[in-house]
């Protein structure tokens, strides 16, 4: 199983961190082993002092595929849920400035936090997906798939040009603006409409 990212995918989210919005999408990697466990708690890292979230609508891949033309990628997922995009930011912040791999920021054991899968088939337009981001039980993150700058068809075809997709892949699809800092005791939880993906506490 591969974890795929997308960077800067929302125009508030790239203003709010001074990046420049690419042209092309921003991908990066995630091991298997960033996955947190359902229901396995969450421990704050020892290796940063500025843990941020960045909920993002996560995409599962369904069907194997490589060089996947764009207008038949939307066949090559079929579920979608929230997820957390833990990101060491202090230490990103240093690879960043030196040109470094952004591994140790993002790609640790527990980074990746998913939530209930939801079937794609109920969804009536993949285009205008609401999701959002409570902490504490107040509202953080807000975003809507219809402002992702690469829709979910370009960027698993994007992907599979460079990697080939198979079956149990995800795919995390960037973060709007309102990305931020937990600390221990915090808890997050996320919902796709109106329905709650996950809840978890920052142990
Ligand atoms: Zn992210």
């Amino acid at each position: 199983m591969k974890i795929f990212c997308v960077g800067r995918n929302y125009v508030a989210h790239a203003a709010e961190l001074g990046n420049e919005v690419p042209d092309e999408p921003v991908i990066f990697m995630k091991p298997k082993s960033a996955l947190l466990q359902p229901h396995a708690p969450f421990y704050y890292p020892e290796f940063t002092n500025e843990l941020h979230y960045e909920c993002e609508l996560v995409i599962r891949i369904c069907k194997n595929g490589k060089y996947i033309p764009e207008k038949f990628a939307g066949k090559y997922y079929d579920a979608i849920t929230a997820g957390i995009d833990f990101t060491a930011r202090d230490i990103q912040n240093d690879l960043k400035e030196k040109g470094l791999p952004w591994e140790r920021a993002k790609a640790w054991d527990n980074s990746a936090v998913l939530g209930e899968w939801v079937n794609l088939d109920t969804v009536k337009n993949k285009d205008d997906i609401n999701f959002c981001l409570y902490k504490n039980k107040e509202l953080v993150q807000q975003g809507n798939s219809g402002l992702m700058i690469h829709p979910f068809d370009e960027i698993v075809a994007y992907i599979s040009n460079y990697f080939s997709i198979n079956i149990g892949d995800v795919i995390f699809t960037g973060t709007p603006a309102g990305v931020g800092e937990v600390v221990v005791g915090d808890i997050l939880e996320a919902f796709v409409e109106d329905d709650s993906m996950f809840e978890m506490e920052i142990k």
